[in-house]
């Protein structure tokens, strides 16, 4: 489960939404409301501090991270919000760190971009940044770190800084490959369980629900467009006497080979269904009474010459079809119904045949 899982594309992971996850678009702009009046405040602080050159700077951020909300409400565009949004706060933080705010204390908020990108963005990306980053603190903190710019960090907060950070950083990792891993089996699970709401276990085929959802979704093209459509409702003949005979298990043997028979003999826009035990429905989308019928023919052909092996024997089957056309403004139930009385039809004529619902 896992194995197929890991191969989903990262960026194929984000297009799912697994309840209760918070939308990367929501915890973005949480941040920016979040840090726009942090900034702001830690800007006026600094002028009280005497310190110009940092509150333009602070204030600047406080802006154009307010910029990139706004223009993310108006123009929705999710990808955009978030680069431009990597981009403030990677630049931000390096200047919290170059410029030692706060006398220094502030690079201490370094701590909050490790969660912060692996949320946001990609693995790749995420891994990419911190990195990066880790490897720039590791510079700043490095004799040329000390030519370039004036930096108050004493060695002992150097030295904590790189390891907690490093260690904060593979944690986050972690913690970031499991939450993936987690989404992943949940999305697995989720796509598992509608398959296996509408599809039989036996042979494969669209269940009795699905069945329906089609015959619904196609009367609803019929009401727009007019274009008529056809079903043929069949059942394999004297069906208990194969059961009472060669067991059940060859009993479902042939089920299942009816069901790959009908497979092979329709287009790829029919829906095939098992409507019962051995009862199938075929609906054909956009077909006349006459090219259903010549379709069930075809079908009920191709599934007597087929055999299951029991015993040593081939043991054949044969179906027996009714089909029905929609007409007028008849419903699905009344459709139904011509395509179950021709059936009928069928079975008293004496099997192994197709016949036409009165009307179609
Ligand atoms: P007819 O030609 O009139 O349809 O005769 P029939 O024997 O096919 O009809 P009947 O309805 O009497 O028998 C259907 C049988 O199908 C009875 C039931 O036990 C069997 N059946 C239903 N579902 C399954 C299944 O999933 N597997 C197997 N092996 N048998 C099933
Ligand atoms: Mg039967
Ligand atoms: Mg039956």
């Amino acid at each position: 489960m896992n194995q197929s899982a890991s191969r989903t594309p990262d960026s194929e992971l984000s297009q799912f939404r697994v309840t209760g996850e918070i939308p990367v678009p929501a915890l973005i702009n949480g941040l920016t409301a979040a840090a726009v009046p942090l900034l702001l405040f830690y800007a006026w602080r600094s002028t009280q501090q005497a310190d110009p050159f940092t509150a333009p700077w602070l204030f600047s951020f406080a802006v154009l991270l307010a910029i990139n909300a706004v223009i993310f409400v108006f123009s929705g565009q999710k990808t955009l919000q978030r680069r431009v949004f990597i981009v403030l706060i990677t630049a931000l933080f390096t200047f919290l760190a170059i410029q030692a705010v706060e006398d220094g204390s502030a690079i201490i908020w370094l701590f909050a971009y490790p969660p912060i990108i692996f949320y946001i963005s990609e693995a790749r990306i995420g891994i990419i940044a911190c990195l990066g980053g880790w490897l720039a603190v590791l510079l700043l903190f490095s004799p040329l770190g000390d030519a370039l710019f004036e930096l108050p960090y004493s060695g002992t907060l150097r030295l904590t800084m790189i390891i907690v950070l490093a260690f904060e950083m593979v944690t986050c990792y972690i913690l970031d490959q499991s939450r993936r891993r987690s989404k992943l089996g949940l999305i697995k699970l989720a796509k598992e369980f509608e398959y296996a709401a509408k599809h039989d276990a036996l042979t494969g085929l669209a269940n009795r629900r699905e069945g329906l959802e089609q015959l619904d979704a196609e009367y609803q093209r019929y009401l727009r467009n007019g274009r008529h459509y056809s079903v043929l409702l069949m059942d394999i003949d004297l069906f208990k006497q194969v059961n009472d005979t060669f067991g059940h298990q060859v009993g479902d043997d042939m089920i299942v080979l009816v069901g790959k028979t009908l497979t092979e003999q329709c287009r790829k826009v029919d829906t095939i269904a098992r409507w019962g035990g051995e009862e199938f429905l075929i609906l054909l989308p956009e077909t006349s009474s006459e090219d259903a019928q010549a379709s069930a023919e075809r079908i009920r052909l191709a599934v007597a010459a087929r055999t299951v092996q029991a015993d040593g024997m081939d043991i054949g089957a044969t179906i027996s079809i009714g089909v029905a056309t929609i007409q007028g403004s008849e419903s699905i139930d009344r459709l139904l119904q011509r395509a179950d009385e021709a059936l009928y039809q069928a079975k008293s004529e004496g099997r192994n045949r197709t016949c036409r619902a009165a009307g179609s």
